[in-house]
């Protein structure tokens, strides 16, 4: 099992690379997650996220099916369904799976699987790009921005312990090193056999 973890605050431009990464890296596929908040519009049960309500979801955690599970807001849980990582590294020609999971999430796969985990964190220049960024999104409101800020900052605090941070300063450059690192990682893994 190779696993590969991005994590990014919000709007350090991490679905754009991740999209870029599994065009451009072959056999790499997302394991779905699964949470309790509400599908947005077009997100699709299984093909996004798994969407339990909260009674579904501690129920799958009491039965020990998560790999790991977050709060990751106020209410809003997020988690990694063992058997999702376990399906998609079972899938043909895939050489790794990646997770889109937040700071705690991605430290704690880390630690389950060492050296077969390669944890990347997508940061924005500073706080004020990254400010700047939500603000002519658009998509949320003021004390969401706030709130996602505040979230922001804890979570680069926590970008040291990550193997790999990529600085989504000009996108095309962030791409191609987040491409470079990963290219290099599953060639370590292959020459391992
Ligand atoms: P969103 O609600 O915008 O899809 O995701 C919010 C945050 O939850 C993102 O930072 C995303 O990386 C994180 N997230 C999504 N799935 C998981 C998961 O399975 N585990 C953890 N720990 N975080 C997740």
């Amino acid at each position: 099992m190779t696993l590969i973890v991005l994590t990014a605050p919000s709007g350090a431009g991490k679905t754009t690379i991740a999209r870029r990464l599994m065009a451009e890296v072959e056999g790499l596929r997302f394991s779905v997650s699964a949470t309790t908040r509400d599908p947005r519009p077009g997100e699709r049960d299984g093909v996004d996220y798994v969407f339990l309500s909260p009674e579904a979801f501690a129920a799958r955690f009491a039965a020990g099916d998560f790999l790991e599970v977050e709060e990751v807001y106020p209410g809003r849980f997020y988690g990694t369904l063992c058997q999702a990582v376990e399906d998609t590294a079972a899938t043909a020609d895939v050489r790794a799976v990646v997770l889109d999971i937040d700071v705690k999430g991605a430290l704690r796969v880390k630690d389950l699987y060492g050296d077969a985990a390669r944890t990347l964190f997508i940061a924005p220049p500073s706080l004020e790009a990254l400010a700047d960024r939500l603000r002519s999104r658009g998509t949320e409101q003021p004390e969401q921005i706030a709130m996602r800020l505040e979230r922001a900052e804890m979570e680069m605090a926590h970008a040291p312990a990550f193997d790999v941070v990529v600085v989504n300063d000009d996108l095309e450059t962030a791409v191609d090193e987040a491409v470079g690192h990963v290219r290099a990682f599953l060639d370590e893994r292959g020459m391992e056999g």
